[in-house]
């Protein structure tokens, strides 16, 4: 797809440094890392987001990501892996080609959940739910 950069990373136009390669996914070094070791895994085929993209190809970039926390856990000693994934602009994305965020963790690093942890009411809670169901 024109204009977009990881689609370029594909097709060799912008360098990168590849950790995994199939035939359906790519991962490499993200260049701007959460910590060292901070990879991104895409499908080749492009696709912006999850709800552009069909289950089965969503579940092999996801099984790509389980290989590279594998691969990043193993060389790199990490003590644990979060994973992200962004969607639309709301959702905190800001490269419109799908990808998995694998990103190394260490005891006491300084990254945090993107969350603030707080309770909410059982009335939240069962408005939320019967919404989500209706
Ligand atoms: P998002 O913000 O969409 O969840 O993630 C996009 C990621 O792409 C960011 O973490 C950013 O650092 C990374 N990124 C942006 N441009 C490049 C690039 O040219 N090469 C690589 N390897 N990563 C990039
Ligand atoms: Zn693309």
């Amino acid at each position: 797809m024109a204009d977009c950069i990881f689609c370029g990373i594909l097709d060799g136009s912008i360098p990168s440094r590849k950790i995994y390669e199939d035939e359906e996914t790519l991962a490499f070094l993200d260049v701007f890392p959460a910590a060292s070791g901070h990879t991104l895994v895409i499908p080749k085929k492009h696709s912006a987001d999850i709800h552009s993209i069909d289950a089965r190809s969503y579940g092999t970039v996801a099984s790509t990501a389980k290989k590279v926390a594998d691969i990043l856990t193993a060389k790199l000693d990490c003590d644990g892996v979060s994973i992200f994934q962004m969607n639309r602009e709301a959702g905190g994305q800001t490269v419109f080609h799908l990808h998995i965020h694998v990103v190394p963790r260490f005891k006491g690093d300084d990254l945090q959940k993107p969350w603030k942890v707080q309770a909410t009411t059982q009335e939240s809670l069962e408005t939320t739910h019967r919404r989500i169901l209706s």
